[in-house]
């Protein structure tokens, strides 16, 4: 079937011939042309697009296959969501370790862009929790790997960007849990440096901690929070069904005239929670999820999403320079994240957490303005020796990628001829 698909960003909705695959014997061998695996589209850019080509729908790999309820071990398909293990483990007492803002991505893409969470600093990435995955490549050869099998084919599939094979199946360490809530606060800060002390601070007797920015403020102000799993007889409930944005308004809601006193209306609303209170785990971890297709607010023209590490050495300037980029180029990011990552170095080859800080920035498409403003914090990121995100690009200059993954060069022996992607004919080449 041909159809149109775009990636959370939604900057371009190419044609792909769409095979979606719903049983492990149907995986794509021989299929006569470069094909990609395809999770739940929550990357926001082209690395989950082959526009022209194949994509290989994994949604319908639902399955959970083996759980042990004494080891906390699941194995399961590469479509099943986080957010289904998390509703069958978490009464069990279990949890997935690392999970992203989102809990609708796939098992796949998880492993796949090796995501990371809020607590980095204390567990690592996705990629740290994976025992085996079971990997099909396009020419019917079978691969089980792990950190302790195949050990080398592990590290070129997590975080390889679903270059290296198809993730037909994973088995995963969970953690214990004692329940859905956590105790969480909020301390509101007026400079960087009060940001990087609040890290600095928090590391050792928080788990979870993540800071929202106002990028209107050249100064770097925002709201730092913070979390710890606690045992509690009861708390809070998830909020219901959510709300959705039903259209594609015709030009960005996100522009000057909101985005200043949406930053005002957000900050206060989030500053005044300093008290330490018991909350659900999926408002905390993902608060987005209840607004059903928040990214079509940016109209049709889509949203750039920008997150870059840099070394904690230079953080502080680095992350200054950029603030201060935007706010020249009277731009301003909705969604501004900044979190310190910790000194783990993560497993993938290509994974992208890496000792340092963090920034992710999300910016309405006006072409070449916006391209222009990319490029600038571009500059920054390269002259700090930091890198990109490949699940959040679209549009990472060669060398930049080259730079920020010095393992690239090794990466591509292991990659698997007939699969290509938007984003490895950008940066590699095929
Ligand atoms: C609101 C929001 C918040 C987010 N927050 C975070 C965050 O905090 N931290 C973070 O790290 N990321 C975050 N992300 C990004 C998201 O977690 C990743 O892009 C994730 O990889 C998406 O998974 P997916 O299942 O949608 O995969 P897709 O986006 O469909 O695909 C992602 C990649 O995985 C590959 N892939 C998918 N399935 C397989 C498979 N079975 N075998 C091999 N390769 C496969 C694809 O080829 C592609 O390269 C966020 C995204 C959104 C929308």
């Amino acid at each position: 079937m041909t159809t149109r698909v775009s990636s959370w960003g939604r900057l371009e909705s190419p044609e792909h011939q769409v095979v979606a695959l719903s049983q492990l014997d149907q995986l794509p061998i021989n299929s006569g042309g470069a094909g990609l695996p395809f999770g739940n589209g929550r990357s926001y850019g082209d690395v989950c697009l082959n526009p022209d080509g194949l994509l290989w729908t994994t949604r319908g790999l639902d399955r959970f296959i083996a759980f042990d309820p004494q080891q906390g071990l699941l194995t399961c398909e590469a479509g099943v969501l986080l957010r289904d293990i998390q509703r069958m483990a978490i009464p069990r007492g279990w949890m997935l370790p690392v999970t992203p803002g989102t809990q609708l991505v796939t098992v796949g893409g998880a492993i796949a862009n090796d995501i990371h969470g809020k607590n980095h600093h204390v567990l690592g990435s996705f990629g740290d929790h994976v025992q085996r995955i079971h990997l099909l490549r396009t020419d019917g050869q079978s691969i089980v790997c792990g950190p302790d099998q195949a050990a080398d084919w592990f590290k070129a599939t997590v975080g390889g960007m679903g270059l290296t094979g198809v993730i037909a199946q994973a088995t995963l360490q969970l953690r214990r849990i004692a329940g859905p809530w956590l105790e969480a606060e909020n301390v509101p800060f007026n400079r960087l440096s009060e940001f990087f002390q609040l890290a600095d601070d928090s590391e050792s007797g928080w788990e979870h901690t993540v800071s929202w920015i106002d990028c209107l403020n050249s100064q770097g102000c925002g709201v730092f929070m913070r979390g710890n799993h606690v045992a509690a007889q009861r708390g809070p409930s998830p909020s219901g069904g959510g709300i959705a944005v039903p259209l594609v308004p015709p030009i960005s809601l996100v522009n000057k005239l909101s985005l200043r006193p949406f930053n005002l209306v957000y900050y206060q609303l989030q500053a005044r929670k300093q008290q330490k209170a018991l909350v659900h785990y999926e408002p905390f971890f993902h608060p987005l999820d209840n607004v059903h297709h928040w990214n079509r607010i940016y109209g049709p023209k889509g949203f750039y999403q920008y997150q870059s590490v840099v070394p904690r050495n230079v953080g502080k300037e680095a992350v200054a320079a950029m603030l201060q980029t935007i706010a020249a180029a009277g731009e301003g990011s909705f969604l501004a994240v900044l979190k310190t990552f910790g000194e783990r170095q993560s497993v993938g080859m290509m994974s992208f957490p890496t000792p340092g800080v963090t920034l992710a920035l999300d910016f309405p498409n006006k072409g070449e303005k916006t391209l222009a403003l990319l490029r600038s914090l571009d500059a920054i990121v390269r002259e700090a020796g930091g890198r990109i995100y490949a699940a959040k690009d679209s549009r990472m200059p060669r060398d930049l990628f080259e730079s920020g993954y010095p393992q690239w060069t090794e990466f591509v022996k292991y990659r698997d001829p007939g699969i290509s992607s938007a984003m490895s004919r950008r940066l590699m080449g095929y």
